[in-house]
């Protein structure tokens, strides 16, 4: 976060599950950012049960901390809105209180036939954005209706983060037509017993639950320690079930473009 000059402007942190790899960073984080002079608030989610321990995280060995903390427990099924997009917390199962989370974008407007317009006598202005968001007007005696000249309403975008979980129906409901899903990826498919046993996924299982789901683009995490030097392991196995697969690293940042701007249809 911090190389990417995002840690400053974090506004909202969500934690799937209280296993400590995946919440204790947030220690170092919020000292780091009060160091920093920090002041805005920053909210921190976490799944039912987790908010006692998030408390005594944050303030551990910290007489005061200089911005506002706000710890909340979610439920599966609760969206948190949020400026530009929308949380949707969905249920996981990793034999502890563990959530995902589907970050999404609302509804755009449909295309607009710019070159219709005009060719229908609207001048460019004020009537163009009124057009698009659905109204008809009166130009030169003739009512233009909306449905001529804009497309069906385009969806936004969508991102779906299990966190720790073996593969589940929830998830794949969750990651419906997702344009990227992040999946625990523990495990190859010969330790497959092993993933049952600690509630985790194979790389072969993460890819049969974006397939089912019709995510455009699998993203792998979680690697286990003994795949750190063989990630195209993974990769392989995930891909004959699911071709847009690839192994995420630290730092990996992924464009995701609009489908109708350009992105190219799976
Ligand atoms: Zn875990
Ligand atoms: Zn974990």
């Amino acid at each position: 976060m911090m190389r990417f000059g995002t840690g400053f402007g974090v506004g909202a942190i969500l934690i799937t599950h209280m296993h400590a790899d995946h919440f204790i960073g947030v220690i170092g984080l919020v000292r780091t950012l009060g160091l920093q002079g920090r002041e805005e608030t920053l909210h921190l989610c976490g799944p039912p049960g987790s908010s006692g321990v998030l408390d005594r995280a944050v303030h551990l060995g910290m007489d005061r901390i200089r911005f506002p903390v706000e710890i909340r427990e979610v439920e599966p099924g609760e969206r948190i809105p949020r400026p530009g997009y929308e949380v949707e917390v969905f249920p996981v199962k990793h034999g502890t209180s563990a959530v995902g989370y589907a970050i999404r974008e609302p509804q755009r407007l449909g295309r607009f036939d710019v070159e219709r317009v005009r060719a229908l006598g609207v001048p460019e202005g004020p009537l163009f954005g009124r057009i698009h968001r659905g109204e008809a007007v009166e130009v030169a005696g003739r009512t233009i209706h909306p449905e001529e000249v804009v497309g069906p309403p385009r969806p936004g975008r969508s991102v779906v983060y299990t966190g720790d979980t073996r593969p589940a129906e929830s998830v794949v409901e969750a990651a419906r037509g997702a344009d990227l899903l992040i999946h625990d990826c523990t495990f190859a498919g010969s330790d497959a017993r092993r993933a049952r046993e600690t509630f985790h996924s194979t790389a072969g299982e993460a890819a049969g639950v974006a397939r089912k789901a019709g995510a455009l683009r699998l993203a792998l995490t979680h690697l286990s320690a003994r795949y750190s030097d063989l990630p195209e392991v993974l990769e392989r196995e995930a891909r004959k079930r699911f071709p847009d697969s690839i192994v995420a690293r630290d730092g990996l940042t992924l464009d995701l473009p609009f489908l109708d701007e350009g992105g190219t249809e799976p």
